[in-house]
């Protein structure tokens, strides 16, 4: 069903995922009305599809990255002390969208904090082990006016490193995602969430793959949900070329 949400523009494709309840809420749809995907992706971009990015890797088909934020959500809370880690950043579209989540600005009905250096955002980091992505991810976000005061202000940063072991210097995280698919649980990730905190990750198991949403509770204990099937380029070491 999800490729008939695709439109003739960013609007109509984020009206489209709206309508066929792939969107749920205002805060999720204004983020990704705010974000324009041409930026990110050179072929099709308002297609409900992935797209080559190069470096054999895809951005995400905007389902998935409504489905990732609508279940981040509760944890995006539009508030200076936010940080969300983003793995596996790519083209850096999700980590823009997330920014402008947690941004107060996007966010309906919440207040700027004037004492906050950030005015009253939190932070975003992506992360990616290409530092050809790394670029490109800065390059995308530098098109627009509102990405490139996000970038200057440091509330996104894009960074190089193996997302499988998290990014320490930023943790504790509220949300972390996940852009591609695990071989196995990383325990250093649900380390490096606070209590309460949320991770999103695909895991691929006997050869399928499905999106696990992993809760760390306010006493410390994690739940792991396993919540649908998909298909993710897999989370890998770097190419012999990077090392
Ligand atoms: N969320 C991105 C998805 C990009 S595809 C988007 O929608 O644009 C998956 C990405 O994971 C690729 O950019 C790839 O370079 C990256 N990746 C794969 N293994 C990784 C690892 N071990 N550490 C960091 N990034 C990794």
């Amino acid at each position: 069903m999800a490729w008939f949400s695709g439109g003739p523009s960013n609007e109509a494709l984020v009206e489209n995922l709206a309508h066929n309840g792939l969107i749920n809420s205002d805060r999720v749809k204004n983020a990704m009305l705010a974000v324009d995907r041409a930026h990110y992706s050179p072929y099709h971009p308002y297609a409900d599809s992935p797209q080559s990015i190069g470096h054999s890797a895809t951005i995400s088909a905007p389902h998935m990255h409504a489905s990732a934020s609508e279940t981040l959500l509760p944890f995006l809370k539009p508030s200076s002390s936010t940080r969300v880690l983003d793995i596996g950043s790519g083209s850096g579209y999700l980590t823009a969208v997330l920014a402008h989540i947690i941004d107060p600005a996007t966010a309906t009905q919440q207040q700027q904090d004037p004492t906050s250096p950030t005015g009253g955002a939190g932070t975003v980091i992506g992360i990616d082990h290409i530092q050809e992505l790394v670029d490109l991810a800065r390059t995308n976000m530098a098109k627009s006016e509102d990405g490139r005061g996000m970038l200057e202000s440091g509330r996104v940063r894009f960074v190089k490193g193996d997302g499988r072991k998290g990014w320490r210097e930023g943790a504790p995280y509220d949300a972390i995602h996940v852009g591609a698919a695990a071989a196995k649980h990383h325990e250093e990730l649900v380390d490096q969430l606070k209590a309460p905190g949320r991770l999103f990750v695909p895991v691929e198991e006997n050869y399928q793959q499905h999106i696990y949403v992993i809760d760390k509770h306010e006493d410390g204990s994690v739940t792991r949900d396993k919540v649908m099937a998909v298909r993710y380029v897999p989370l890998t070491d770097p190419p012999a070329e990077e090392e």
